[in-house]
């Protein structure tokens, strides 16, 4: 049984005042985050926190399940308690960490943005393209060549985005519809 919709956001307004509250889907549950750490996990429309030491008092008498096959054993939290719900909120958020945002991998080839900026860009000729690569600004170097770069369509074209060949700064450079015949 899935985590209603109206569930996740009563239990939002529950934890409402004790921080920026707010939740993502995952695996067809939810992660409810406050001040962006993951603090309530919600499953089968039930709302559970990790078993940790800060816990052990408030959560004392609390129920525990697995909130999915294969989780660890979590504590059940009664978010109809407001006044238990804000104690343990408080307790665990010097505890759990901001997650880290995943690191992108360095790739050095070319990221598709999407296939009609793709076909766009094929259509310049590979002189035209060189140039172009060659011919972007960096607000540090001036004039650079792009590197790493993804290609993404654009209204007024495409628009190539990357980074600076020498000093690793972001750089962009939009090539209008002229360079491949468009409109
Ligand atoms: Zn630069």
């Amino acid at each position: 049984m899935a985590t209603s919709v109206d569930f996740v956001e009563f239990v939002c307004g529950q934890v409402s005042g004790t921080g920026a509250v707010r939740y993502k889907k995952m695996f067809g549950e939810y992660m409810v985050y406050i001040d962006d750490k993951p603090l309530l996990l919600v499953c089968d429309n039930t709302v559970f926190v990790k078993i940790l030491p800060c816990l052990d008092e408030l959560m004392a008498n609390a129920d525990r399940g697995y909130p999915y096959n294969g989780a660890k054993e979590h504590y059940a939290l009664d978010i109809e308690d407001r006044d238990l719900t804000t104690a343990v909120i408080e307790a665990l958020l010097p505890v759990i960490p901001i997650p880290k945002p995943k690191k992108k991998k360095a790739d050095k080839s070319v990221q598709v943005g999407d296939l009609a900026a793709l076909k766009k860009w094929d259509r310049i000729n590979k002189q035209d393209q060189k140039l172009l690569l060659s011919n972007v600004f960096c607000r540090t170097c001036g004039v650079t060549t792009i590197v790493n770069y993804s290609i993404n369509d654009d209204k007024f074209g495409i628009v190539l985005c990357g980074e600076c060949k020498q000093c690793g700064t972001k750089v962009a450079r939009v090539i209008e519809n002229e360079w491949f015949g468009g409109k």
